[in-house]
């Protein structure tokens, strides 16, 4: 480490401070609340520093809201519920060496560590010591007095409470219902028991049967309706499938398909291997209208997808005209097979999309060549888009004529499926998903089992409206909740396996993960009063949770019937009533499509209206140096051991100032390098700061303290909106320039007395920087003087007195003339020892303004300026030099818009004294020339090249000897 500042015994130091001043205790009081909770985190691993993004945005999001003056609550759990750490001590029974090399490698954990970790319970509480640590270290602002774990006791009463509430409104049934399923493990999955935390989402197939002989050639589809148009079907030639009874028919198809159909609950019995080749050249009967369609062979179709056999619509299927059109020109291989290929495609659906025939058209707007070709995928989807949004069924579809796409599909489904000709099947979406045993899953069909029925078409609307009236940060993720909200169905709710709670009314069965944690922020208040012990589980019932949190009943029984006294009870409803609703749930990205969405079902179903979320703030995921973080990349680093190596503050504000809030962050070594000059330099200013100086009343001085206003006000926007990358610009970047320019001014002029600025400026800065490097920001702020904590100083208010035009446009007139003078110098090569600036006439200042005020205005013609200008007595000389009147033009045009607004209501500003206030810069700066400045009127001034005519407002004029 290059600096001298021992960051981890500054963190040591505070974190024992706001421990001993309970600065983050939140208890009711007569301040404005404000709840932000954060997802709880899993204790199957430390956290490293992906998982540093989502905590320290919500740290930093609730030490503003607690300096603006709120009383802010930030609590947190621990989540041990499911089959993860289950799965985990398996493996450490197993000695697998994989994850044996995670351990020793990446967490650095001595086997002894290890051994214990057979018992799963052990797993949990060693890594939740472990986070609970990091979190300290890195300077969370937490409660730490409502702490609890998903398995304790009073917890399994609350969510049994939960479940009992649910089914009492009917939105818990019981069913037939597919699920994502690990056959090893003999459970359904969710995104966090699959390997990478794939979400294992499926998609409903129609089969539809197509007779051959005495057999049934099965084939799914997404598009049931296309059915009008198929040509011929697909069988893959090097494929085997297998002859098997399903349900009591005959059915052909592949042995994947076999086994997947047993899923769903067919009764499926296999009776013979029959190779591809074989069923070629068969002709199948099309239920829809009988028509005999043949067999043709295709490589395209695959064993795992589907049935393995296809039904064939060229017209509407790009992979099937594809397929179609490489037969027909292999005529190898139709001789090889024994078939000729006749059949063209029909068209059936019509739509102002396409003229031709549809596929034909999406396959050469991808540019796709053979049936094998990846773009294949993109046609198919772009032309089942377009057609399922504005197709219609054409003429030749019988009873189906005129109806949408989106109509017909489901009514041709429905009548197949009434006749028998058709059955539905399910397929991940995204294959192949592992569970974290390692096994593929399969889609099952669950029988008798529980779920949550997010289908319930009054709940959907609930939770839209809900999700309407939330703030959603960033906006643009607000229509991806809409579209989860649509889609969702029944969920699985509950497991055979794993921790947690078991379901009240049917104990066989244990609630999972993503259900259990969707209502749990209510908890946060309750479970301030189980650890101080003033509440017992012993007793607790619904009566109890109904009334604390759901405000049915009376206390005076609830007290009775639980045995708790009755002024807690009391307490514990009114504390529920200060901080609920959730002011802001922070989490990642990932989270939108079940337990965000879930977060809005859930409050909906249960709470009142005054008690729905207010708002979700999501954010992306963080990058080591540009990649992925992972395991096999071994670039996932620990965040304690991160916090030991680089400091708490620098690792929160490189997290957070690489990227805004959806975007994926990228970490990396030189953004830590940045950062720490950046706090090296601050902790520096204290020493600056140490005489007992009144702030400076110079031009500088009241520059800088404008500049401070306005960085007061663009900082705070930006935090409203959590643009918290565009806050830490401002904090460290944009501040530390300004910072620099007076440091340069009160060199040149020689001045002792900055301290009183300096101290009035670093008191406003380290202010704004508390809640992104809170660290630093108390241990600055205590060198300054100060007794109490930053995080009671308040967040910096705007004070209008201080914003200074005048000094804000002398100091930016002195910059730029010393850019000009440096450039001069560069290009000329001049060593010049006296420099001459001419300050405009005064007449060209009067056309400035008018030029201004039309450009303004939206004019910028030149003739029509012109015509005002000679109009006006006190402008008409612009009329002797319309060059000069051009330039003005120019200069205004390329003279950001605030300053062009500025400068029209500027008073009292004279280029003359500012230029003359940094002639010891200038000359200090530009070869200790000697610097003199005259108006353009003055008669007696010294201009030998008559430069001074061509002096402007803003732009004076030169010379050089
Ligand atoms: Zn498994």
């Amino acid at each position: 480490m290059s600096d001298r500042i021992d960051w981890n015994s500054i963190e040591n130091k505070w974190i024992k401070k706001w421990d001993e001043q309970k600065l983050f205790q939140a208890d009711p009081d007569s301040r404005n609340k404000y709840f932000v909770t954060v997802a709880y985190p899993y204790p199957n691993s430390p956290q490293h520093i992906g998982h540093g993004r989502t905590y320290t945005l919500a740290d930093a999001h609730a030490r503003y809201m607690r300096m603006k003056g709120y009383n802010v609550l930030f609590p947190m759990g621990f989540h041990y519920t499911g089959t993860p750490i289950l799965a985990m001590s398996r493996r450490v029974a197993a000695g697998d060496s994989e994850l044996m090399d995670t351990f020793h490698k990446i967490y650095k954990l001595s086997d002894d560590v290890i051994s214990t970790f057979v018992e799963p319970i052990k797993i949990a509480s060693y890594f939740h010591n472990e986070i609970k640590a990091g979190m300290k270290e890195m300077g969370y602002s937490i409660d730490w007095r409502r702490e609890f774990t998903t398995i304790d006791k009073m917890y399994s009463k609350f969510i049994s409470w939960q479940f009992r509430t649910l089914r009492k409104k009917g939105l818990i049934v019981q069913g037939s219902h597919p699920v994502g399923w690990c056959p090893r493990d003999q459970n359904p999955v969710s995104q966090h028991d699959t390997m990478g935390d794939v979400e294992p989402d499926f998609n409903e197939y129609t089969v539809i049967k197509f007779r051959s002989g005495d057999s049934i050639l099965p084939a799914a589809t997404l598009r049931p309706e296309t059915l009008f148009g198929v040509t011929n079907m697909w069988v893959n030639p090097d494929v085997d499938y297998v002859q098997a009874k399903v349900d009591g028919e005959k059915w052909i198809v592949s042995k994947e398909a076999a086994r997947k159909l047993e899923f769903l609950n067919h009764k499926v019995e296999v009776i013979k291997t029959v190779r591809g080749k074989e069923i070629i050249g068969q002709s199948a009967t099309n239920p829809v209208n009988d028509s005999a369609v043949p067999v043709y062979p295709a490589s395209f179709v695959e064993a795992d997808s589907g049935t393995g056999i296809v039904m064939s619509v060229p017209a509407h299927a790009p992979y099937d005209y594809q397929a179609l059109e490489d037969l027909k020109a292999d005529k190898r291989t139709q001789k090889e097979l024994g078939i000729s290929v006749d059949v063209d495609p029909v068209i059936i659906i019509g739509s102002e999309e396409y003229s031709g025939i549809p596929a034909r058209e999406a396959i050469k707007q991808v540019g796709a060549t053979g049936q094998n070709d990846v773009k294949l995928e993109k046609a198919t989807s772009d032309l089942y888009s377009r057609e399922f949004y504005k197709g219609k069924m054409m003429e030749n579809t019988g009873r189906f004529a005129g109806m949408t796409v989106a109509v017909a599909k489901n009514e041709v489904k429905q009548g197949l499926m009434k006749s028998g000709a058709a059955a539905t099947m399910y397929e991940l979406v995204s294959k192949p998903v592992k569970c974290r045993c390692g096994t593929e899953c399969v889609v099952k069909l669950l029988s008798d089992q529980w779920f949550l029925n997010y289908g319930n078409k009054e709940w959907k609307g609930l939770a839209h409206e809900c999700a309407t009236n939330m703030d959603i940060v960033p906006q643009d993720i607000r229509q991806e909740f809409d579209y989860v909200i649509d889609w969702l169905r029944e969920r699985a709710c509950a497991r055979k396996s794993g921790l947690g709670t078991k379901l009240p009314w049917d104990e066989e069965w244990i609630i999972e993960s993503l259900s259990d944690s969707v209502i749990y922020m209510a908890y946060y208040v309750i479970a301030k009063y189980v650890d101080s012990k003033s509440l017992s589980d012993d007793s607790i019932n619904d009566a109890f949770f109904d009334y604390v949190l759901l405000g049915i009943g009376n206390a005076n029984q609830v007290a009775k019937e639980c045995k708790v006294p009755m002024q807690i009870v009391e307490q514990i409803r009114k504390e529920f009533g200060y901080f609920y609703p959730v002011d802001s749930r922070h989490s990642g990205r990932d989270l939108v499509p079940n337990h965000l969405t879930f977060f809005i079902f859930n409050h909906v179903a249960i709470f009142e209206k005054e008690n729905w979320p207010r708002q979700i703030v999501v954010n992306g995921s963080v990058l080591m140096e540009g990649k992925k973080m992972s395991k096999s990349l071994g670039n996932i680093i620990p965040l304690r051991a991160a916090i030991k190596e680089h400091g708490a503050d620098i690792l929160r504000l490189a997290i957070l100032v690489s990227a805004e809030i959806l975007q994926d962050a990228d970490f990396s070594f030189d953004t830590i390098r940045g950062i720490r000059s950046k706090l090296v330099g601050i902790f520096e200013m204290v020493e600056k700061c140490r005489k007992p100086q009144a702030a400076g009343t110079e031009l500088e001085d009241r520059w800088l303290a404008s500049r401070l206003q306005r960085a007061i006000a663009e900082t705070a926007t930006s935090m409203d909106r959590l643009r918290v990358r565009e806050a830490i610009h401002y904090i460290l970047y944009s501040l530390e320039q300004d910072l620099q320019w007076y440091l340069k001014r009160t060199a040149a002029k020689g001045r002792e007395n900055v301290s009183g600025t300096l101290s009035e400026f670093l008191n406003v800065q380290v202010r704004m920087l508390a809640p992104f490097a809170p660290f630093t920001a108390e241990e600055v702020w205590e060198r300054m003087g100060n007794r109490e904590s930053i995080t009671t100083a308040g967040w910096p208010v705007i004070n209008e007195n201080k914003i200074d035009p005048v000094a804000e446009e002398s100091e930016f007139l002195i910059s730029s003339l010393l850019v000009d003078l440096e450039n001069i110098v560069k290009v000329t090569k001049i060593t010049s020892s006296k420099i001459a600036v001419y300050t405009s006439a005064g007449w060209k200042e009067q056309v400035y303004k008018t030029i201004l005020a039309n450009i303004l205005d939206g004019k910028t013609n030149f003739g029509e300026i012109m015509k005002q200008l000679i109009a006006n007595p006190e402008t008409a000389k612009a009329k002797t030099d319309p060059k000069l009147v051009q330039k003005m033009m120019e200069d205004i045009l390329s003279t950001p818009l605030d300053a062009r607004k500025r400068r029209l209501k500027l008073a009292g500003f004279a280029e003359a004294t500012a230029i003359q206030d940094a002639t010891s810069l200038l000359s200090g700066e530009i070869n200790k020339a000697q610097i003199v400045v005259y108006s353009e009127e003055n008669s007696s001034k010294y201009d030998p090249k008559s430069k001074a005519k061509s002096a402007r407002p803003f732009k004076p004029a030169l010379y050089m000897e």
